[in-house]
């Protein structure tokens, strides 16, 4: 495939904060992606822009494309990727692309993937995998708290999740659309202060304590399981980076400090308790050590959870690397934009499997319209897609999911 032109531009997230939209042209048409940003971002993370600046990363893509279009760059398969990096490392050669951006990098070689699929008649899921053995099942938060929340009272742990447990996407997720019902019933009997604020990815904020909000998740699951007989697994993104400072676990609602250890024994009893089958970051973004010591109480004990790191690995493959050198995990989030380079994120989700971890292609709390990451965890075959559950920057991967299965299976 030949690119004729690349035009890049700022857009609006749905935040209301700048981000970059891609477009390319190729003799098959114009082909289009952009990136989401994250509020409770790793530290470890890449930088989303520039250094320099949005304007700057625009800047630096509408070169990099004039090269390419220019230079006639042949781009037939997933490796011709390397040919755009090794153009944007002659300049930006920080590590982690402080000077084009993250997202930057990514919106580009999305809209390239999709060009270079379309060059093949296909789209970019069926361009990485032509007969999917299952469709991603949906991850998706029905109440809220933490950095995604304005309001002063409000859970400390930032997403309270749905993982139903169906055959397919279809079944999946109407049985989230159904739970975030059902919970926001229960919310709306139990927290007399919720005046129906949303979170930034459109979850009930509640005003309630983790607590009673995972006790509203509980009897969702039962009321779910007794009307619909479908087991819907429940649970947590502590994202606990956001309340940990001078060696301490702060939690505001209700007013408690938790030390290392205690914070372990509190996750490990959240865990019993509630029967948690899935925790995203109970621990700081540094802290492989608890990873490490509640993943072995998660296996020596048989307990069904999936123990997930998001900013602990910010998908940097050399942190990943060692979160399974120190079997610090079982589960491990994915955000593409937290890299950039596709074909290391892609390496990440490889990595991750032979390493029996299960890879969750996750959105961001600022999202756009764009559905690459419904391609990329269709395609890189990842058991779960963590996409929130409604909001229409949530549907656009939503529904393109629901598309890919009913394509995918010759409806
Ligand atoms: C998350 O922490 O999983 C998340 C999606 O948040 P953000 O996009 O704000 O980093
Ligand atoms: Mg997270």
């Amino acid at each position: 495939m030949i690119v004729k032109d690349v035009q890049a531009r700022t857009i609006k997230n749905s935040r209301r904060e700048d981000t970059i939209e891609v477009s390319v042209f190729s003799d098959k048409g114009k082909f289009v992606a952009s990136a989401p940003s994250g509020k409770s971002k790793g530290r470890h993370e890449a930088r989303d822009f520039s250094v320099n600046g949005i304007n700057f990363s625009v800047n630096f893509v509408t070169a990099i494309g004039r090269k390419i279009a220019s230079e006639l760059l042949q781009l037939d398969d997933f490796s011709d990727l390397e040919k755009i990096e090794k153009l944007v490392r002659k300049i930006d050669k920080t590590p982690t692309w402080s000077l084009i951006g993250a997202n930057a990098l990514y919106a580009l070689e999305a809209a390239l993937l999709k060009a270079i699929a379309a060059s093949y008649e296909q789209e970019l899921w069926q361009f990485f995998c032509e007969k999917p053995k299952f469709t991603p099942m949906p991850l998706g938060n029905a109440i809220g708290g933490g950095k995604h929340v304005k309001q002063e009272t409000k859970t400390d742990f930032q997403e309270f999740l749905f993982l139903p447990q169906t055959k397919n996407f279809f079944d999946a997720y109407f049985m989230n659309m159904q739970a975030y019902k059902i919970a926001k019933q229960l919310l709306i009997g139990k927290d007399k202060r919720y005046d129906g604020n949303l979170t930034d990815e459109n979850s009930f904020a509640a005003t309630l304590s983790n607590l009673e909000v995972l006790q509203i998740m509980k009897e969702t699951r039962q009321i779910a399981h007794d009307k619909f007989n479908v087991e819907i697994q429940i649970g947590i993104d502590a994202a606990a980076s956001s309340f940990f400072r001078n060696d301490k676990y702060h939690y505001n609602n209700p007013e408690k400090k938790l030390s290392k250890d205690e914070q372990i024994m509190f996750m490990i009893n959240l865990i019993n308790e509630y029967g948690l089958n899935y925790v995203e970051d109970p621990f700081h973004e540094d802290d492989f050590a608890s990873f490490s010591v509640l993943m072995k109480k998660i296996s020596s004990h048989n307990m069904k959870c999936l123990l997930a790191a998001d900013d602990l690995t910010a998908t940097q493959f050399k942190r990943v690397e060692m979160a399974v050198k120190e079997k610090c995990i079982n589960a491990l989030i994915v955000k593409p934009n937290q890299n950039g380079s596709l074909l290391e994120t892609k390496r990440i989700v490889d990595f991750a499997k032979d390493n029996n971890i299960t890879p969750i292609i996750s959105h961001r709390s600022g999202e756009t319209m764009d559905n690459t990451i419904a391609h990329l965890a269709v395609g890189w075959q990842c058991p779960i897609i963590k996409a929130g559950i409604l909001g229409k920057e949530r549907f656009a991967k939503l529904n393109e999911i629901l598309r890919i299965e009913r394509k995918a299976a010759g409806k």
